[in-house]
């Protein structure tokens, strides 16, 4: 399973910054050659120009055209370095000048029987148009050359009649016939290098869940050697962006991933989902009478305590200091209340820190339990998990309370329990 790229302006003014740098050196070094051959007498204006608009403008079109071309260019990348962004307009008003230039200078310079020489030089931008912006806007442009092409032939065979439309026609299909290979076969490469892309991109978010489709690339190639790496180191990256050193369960944003999918699975199956909100009763007083270090000793042997208590499937997380979570899928009320009173019974009978194992801990459990129907719950559930743990902190703590509608945290009836001494 692979995700879409995500095509952005941001992306397109990079390629178009980087293009136009391309674009500029390139009419520089075309006008130095062309002024160099035209002074030598070995380029010439091409007959039809000479007859069509005479010599003389067709010179000041030359100039004006590659003066136009150097100031569109140059105002694009100052507009682009200024946004930072480029929407689709941008990209295509400068394919568009590229057309017209490498035509027209074709038109004004060649004779028709080598106007294939304006499809040489548009390959160029049709190349780049493909591999940065894709293969919708290359064909677009694919046509735009063809319609150019044969637009100067129109023209010229006003003018003359040395226009062989049979010789026109075949090159233009030739010319044609290549494009299409080649988008074809770039086209394939572009999707790959793309779906990398924008599985990167998921796991710079934090989401793992793409793999690179490795089995898909009947051609493997170094696409497909870096979709492998990735692939290998998957598991281990999730494991150490989802996952809290200190506790080994998963740290907030794994839950929250974890939550998400849970939740739709719920809502597709139509299953209950029980949220168990867990927090270390006066662990204050833990830190405060045996220092951090066991205080740190106590979160990780609690992590194992909370991960043994629960089911395999269960995700049990850290979201706090010394708050933790366990999502059971599948596990309706009863089975919730079995789990909270299986956690609240090993904390009882366990003795927590190190070196000595000597600190007595409780908990306080808040139980929520539902049939989820759609994943709009998920806010829902997690603040009514922290009300019944409130209230059972108010009840006395060393307790679990079971959300339900009517449930007030302030009445729930105290038992006036006294904060424990860290160590019976
Ligand atoms: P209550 O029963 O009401 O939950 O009382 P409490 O003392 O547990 O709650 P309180 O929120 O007053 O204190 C939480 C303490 O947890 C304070 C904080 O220093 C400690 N704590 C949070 N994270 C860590 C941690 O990573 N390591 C250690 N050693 N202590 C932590
Ligand atoms: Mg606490
Ligand atoms: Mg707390």
């Amino acid at each position: 399973m692979q995700p879409d790229l995500p095509r952005t302006d941001v992306a397109n003014a990079e390629v178009l910054l980087w293009q136009t740098g391309y674009r500029l050196a390139l009419a520089l070094l075309a006008g130095i050659i062309a002024v160099g051959l035209r002074s030598a007498g070995i380029l010439t204006l091409s007959s039809v120009a000479s007859v069509a608009v005479g010599p003389d403008a067709a010179n000041a079109v030359l100039g004006l055209v590659a003066t136009m071309y150097v100031a569109l260019v140059l105002v694009i990348r100052a507009l682009v370095q200024r946004t930072r962004t480029a929407g689709r307009s941008v990209s295509t008003l400068m394919v568009v000048a590229d057309l017209v230039v490498v035509f027209l200078l074709v038109f004004l310079l060649a004779e028709p029987t080598n106007y294939h020489r304006g499809l040489l030089l548009a390959l160029f931008s049709l190349q780049l148009t493909h591999v940065y912006f894709g293969r919708a806007p290359a064909l677009l442009m694919l046509v735009a050359i063809a319609a150019a092409f044969l637009l100067i032939h129109d023209i010229a065979q006003r003018y003359t009649t040395v226009v062989s439309w049979p010789e026109a026609l075949t090159t233009l299909g030739l010319f044609g016939l290549g494009a299409l290979l080649v988008i074809r076969v770039q086209s394939g490469l572009h999707a790959r290098l793309g779906a990398l892309v924008a599985i990167f991109a998921r796991a710079e978010e934090g989401d793992f869940t793409y793999a690179y489709d490795v089995a898909a690339d009947t051609t493997p190639d170094a696409i497909t050697a870096v979709g492998r790496a990735y692939n290998r180191m998957r598991a281990q990256l999730a494991t150490i962006v989802q996952t809290d050193p200190l506790s080994g369960c998963y740290n907030r944003r794994g839950f929250e991933q974890q939550y998400r999918r849970e939740l739709a699975r719920a809502a597709r199956t139509h299953t209950h989902l029980s949220l168990l909100a867990i927090d270390l009763d006066f662990f204050k007083v833990v830190n405060d009478t045996h220092g951090h270090l066991v205080g740190d000793h106590v979160i990780t042997q609690t992590g194992a305590l909370l991960r043994a208590s629960a089911r395999t499937d269960d995700i049990v997380a850290r979201i706090g200091g010394e708050e933790f979570v366990i999502l059971a899928p599948n596990t309706a009320s009863h089975g919730a209340e079995q789990l909270a009173e299986r956690v609240l019974d090993a904390f009882r009978s366990r003795r927590f820190g190190e070196p000595k194992a000597e600190v007595a801990i409780t908990v306080s459990v808040g139980v929520v339990s539902e049939a989820v129907s759609d994943e709009s719950i998920a806010e829902a559930l997690r603040s009514r998990a922290d009300e019944a743990l409130y209230a059972a902190k108010r009840g006395g703590r060393n307790r679990m309370v079971v959300w339900s509608h009517g449930l007030d945290t302030w009445r729930v009836p105290s038992t006036g329990a006294e904060e424990p001494a860290a160590t019976p």
